[in-house]
């Protein structure tokens, strides 16, 4: 745990001021929300499971040449990241149909789409992120039109690029959040991912079984969501097989073991 000053406490994250000018450390919280925070609970083990997989997808994207935030993890629950000025956009990326766009449009769960969606939501608590065009973007200032097509072309190369990482373990990428972040350099700024990539923020489906392996196994109350967590970090090849994962990720029994 960080006795660093606390910045912000998000929903699945805690920010603490880092030990450089310029950085942040993110903190993984086991609490999970859904329902723009109707829902509570907690998944055992989540943040450490997270924190795992968002630095691998992270670490990948950053050797495709997707700049991002991440600079290194530092412990189970923690990973150092470059400050950014958050960009107050959720970007969702679609392959399949699911979830909100199957509930608004009448579009079954499950239908391949035409060609792959990007949709904008305004990151508003308060307003229950409501959908919005890129006309709202550029009308209100939230991002300039050259900043939307970094944002576009970043968001369909982390889209090929995870399609592609997923598919080779069996699983189908249906759909996913991604949040960026401006970082500056005098008056000069560009845009950079942000945030996470974990199966908080993905839909995730076995493709011979139809499995959910994300964070709908909360939303839905269909149980096992700490073994679905687990089984997407394990066909990552990020849990040793030998250890039990529930000995790997049972955080008090760390302590223990640790002497903490
Ligand atoms: O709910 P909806 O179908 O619009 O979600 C699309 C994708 O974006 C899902 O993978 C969901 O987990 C993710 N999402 C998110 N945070 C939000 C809204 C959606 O991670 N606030």
């Amino acid at each position: 745990m960080s006795r660093r000053r606390q910045i912000y406490e998000g929903k699945a994250k805690i920010l603490y001021e880092g030990p450089e000018p310029g950085t942040i450390i993110q903190y993984f919280k086991d609490d999970a929300t859904a329902f723009n925070a109707l829902k509570k609970g907690t998944i055992q083990g989540k943040g450490v499971i997270n924190n795992r997989i968002s630095e691998y997808v992270f670490t990948r994207l950053n050797h495709i040449g997707v700049p991002n935030h991440f600079i290194r993890r530092l412990n189970m629950r923690e990973q150092l990241v470059r400050q950014v000025e958050i960009i107050p956009i959720e970007v969702v990326v679609r392959n399949v149909a699911a979830g909100s766009i199957s509930k608004r449009l009448g579009i079954p769960e499950g239908e391949m789409l035409p060609h792959t969606l990007i949709e904008y939501y305004y990151k508003d608590d308060a307003l229950g992120d409501p959908m919005i065009a890129e006309e709202h973007i550029a009308c209100f200032g939230w991002a300039t039109n050259e900043e939307m097509q970094d944002i576009s072309s970043m968001a369909i190369r982390v889209n090929d690029f995870m399609c592609g990482m997923f598919a080779a373990i069996n699983i189908r990428l249906v759909d996913f959040k991604l949040e960026f972040g401006r970082i500056w350099d005098g008056d000069y700024s560009r845009v950079i991912l942000a945030d996470e990539i974990s199966p908080d923020g993905c839909r995730l489906w076995d493709m011979t079984t139809g499995e959910k392996l994300d964070k709908d196994r909360f939303r839905r109350d269909l149980g096992g969501e700490e073994e679905a967590y687990q089984e997407v970090a394990r066909r990552l090849g990020l849990l040793q097989d030998e250890s039990g994962p529930t000995e790997v990720f049972d955080l008090s029994k760390h302590r223990k073991l640790r002497g903490k």
